[in-house]
């Protein structure tokens, strides 16, 4: 596989994804990933978008919820 960018060589591996939504920093460790071994470009397959995607809808609508959580007053 080659890269899109540079057209240098593509490598399977593993990467740190990191994303940043609104209410949380989602990091995740040793995805599977293609890295160009030029220019450091990341590409994922489908399953693996697929799975990050599913992750972030759960996320999403849970962390909603836990926002939207009245808390009580800690009374001291
Ligand atoms: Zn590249």
């Amino acid at each position: 596989m080659k890269c899109h960018y540079c057209q240098g060589k593509m490598k399977k591996g593993k990467i740190t994804y990191t994303i940043d939504r609104k209410g949380y920093h989602f990091l995740m460790h040793d995805v599977a990933a293609w890295v160009c071994e030029q220019c450091g470009e990341q590409l994922f397959e489908e399953k693996e978008v697929e799975s990050i995607q599913g992750l972030i809808k759960v996320l999403d609508s849970q962390t909603r919820k836990i926002s939207t959580l009245k808390l009580h007053p800690v009374r001291s």
